[in-house]
């Protein structure tokens, strides 16, 4: 039995895949704990999206050296997408790497941590790989906390032409509706409140089939009733292409479902986006943000964008600022081009914008998303916000925090022995706002913590 502790970077699918890693693990008898120093084993979930990203695994692994050279017991291992990229060359180059699991292997841990104990080990790529979290053998019953994802797809069958998913998770594969309907339910009685489906593409799911993500919805609305404990359903990622009328309805029409979509443009310039190979123009982008907000007003739409992609000049940047400016998003995140091994733009195109320049684009994007933020969050002082609450702000221990549906964060003075936790849906009257946070105060006269 080992004491393990698993470090997770990037996004929510590695979130996820830790999270059932980690219950594989207890499965085969291991123990796993938070405290990277009270482990005998630590595992990175690592993220290969962006250059960063994996320079940052390598130094944190960097910094285990010493322990593992010092302790023959300490053992130290690799999980997600870099490893999946680079795991079998990391095993020959790293002495104290002990061993390492691809996107698709990561269910074989127990057998892989037995294996390290005979010398270095590594599993990668999709052969005979049990399928995490697309088949139904896979645990769920070891959920902590109010926050659950579900899978619904993994992989992805776009080809962008900078990105690295594609390659290290492999093609599009979906989930079966009752699946991921019995996940829910598991999560639900583990003690969630909020679930988010999980894909890359996620607007495409069952493309072509009996089901689509409108009606997963629905059957999830009501199948899983709200007094199962979901009060909220969330969902990530919508490409612009895919997303439909349909969707936008149906979101506006379930009051479970958040009105919070995650729709990256990448970018404003049409020259840009075919560049990139997303698959839309400039034009179609903002016609689905006009449909999203016919049809659903309340929801908000969040974006990504990359500077500094091969070949974007002042021009194709001034037209993503303009769309920043003009699109009003609940949030961009953005993001410095670095090319990526084995993608078409790191194959064809010249990383050819200067790292002082893609800086400064990433900054005035910032500012313009800051000044939109600043704008929108000032409309709120005096409105009524229902938040799923969390429990203590991380950055002021005085305060407890919360998102609206619509994905804002909501903070509020600590309820003391106010009978207000976490997981309950609690109405705020906001009275101070800054442009990522509103301050609200627990609303009088209508019931305000609630439970279903
Ligand atoms: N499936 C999602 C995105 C997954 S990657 C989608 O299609 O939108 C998350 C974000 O990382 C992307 O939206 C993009 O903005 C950013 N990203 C991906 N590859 C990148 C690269 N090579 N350099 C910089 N940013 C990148
Ligand atoms: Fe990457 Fe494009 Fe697939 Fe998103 S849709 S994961 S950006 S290839």
């Amino acid at each position: 039995m080992r004491k393990i502790c698993i470090v997770t970077f990037g996004c929510q699918m590695n979130k996820l895949d830790s999270e059932l890693a980690a219950e594989a693990l207890q499965d085969a008898g291991h123990l796993v704990v938070a405290d990277e120093s009270a482990a005998d084993t630590v595992i990175f979930n690592t993220c290969a999206v962006r250059d960063h990203a994996e320079q940052r695994a390598l130094s944190r692994l960097a910094q285990l050296r010493t322990r593992r050279e010092a302790d023959d017991g300490f053992r130290l291992g690799l999980m997600g997408c870099f490893a999946e990229r680079e795991g079998e060359a990391l095993l020959e180059r790293l002495p104290y790497l002990d061993f390492a699991v691809g996107t698709r292997q990561f269910m074989r841990l127990p057998d892989v941590l037995a294996q390290a104990e005979r010398g270095r080990c590594g599993r990668f790529g999709e052969a005979d790989a049990p399928s995490p979290g697309i088949d139904g053998a896979h645990p769920r019953s070891r959920h902590s906390g109010i926050h659950g994802y579900v899978s619904i797809m993994r992989g992805c069958a776009n080809r962008c032409a900078y990105c690295a998913v594609p390659g290290v998770r492999g093609g599009e594969t979906c989930r079966p509706a009752a699946e991921a309907v019995r996940e829910v339910r598991a999560l639900a009685a583990a003690g969630a409140r909020e679930v988010t489906l999980l894909g890359q593409n996620i607007d495409a799911y069952g493309k072509g089939g009996e089901w689509n993500l409108a009606r997963l919805l629905r059957h999830i609305e009501e199948t899983v009733p709200p007094d199962a404990g979901i009060a909220r359903i969330r969902f990530v990622t919508s490409h612009p292409r895919d997303i439909t009328r349909e969707l936008a309805a149906t979101v506006a029409a379930l009051p479970r479902v958040c009105g919070h979509f995650h729709m990256p443009a990448q970018s404003g310039s049409d020259r840009v986006l075919r560049a990139m190979r997303r698959g839309y123009s400039r034009a179609e982008y903002e016609e689905k943000l006009a449909m999203i907000r016919d049809v659903a007003p309340t929801a908000t739409v969040a974006s990504d964008f990359i500077v500094g992609f091969p070949g974007e000049t002042d021009g194709d940047f001034l037209a993503t600022l303009d769309l920043v400016e003009k699109a009003r998003f609940q949030n961009s995140y953005i993001f410095k081009y670095s090319p990526r091994p084995g993608t078409l733009a790191a194959r064809d195109l010249e990383d050819d914008v200067p790292g002082p320049e893609k800086r400064r684009r990433n900054l005035a994007l910032l500012e313009a998303q800051n000044a939109v933020n600043r704008e929108r969050a000032a409309e709120l002082v005096g409105s009524r916000q229902t938040i799923l609450v969390e429990g203590v702000s991380a950055r002021d221990y005085s305060r407890w925090t919360g998102r609206t549906a619509e994905n804002l964060i909501c903070v509020f003075p600590a309820p003391g022995n106010g009978g207000i936790k976490a997981g309950d849906l609690l109405d705020l009257d906001i009275y101070s706002a800054t442009p990522l946070t509103l301050f609200g105060r627990p609303g009088r006269g209508a019931a305000s913590a609630r439970c279903g």
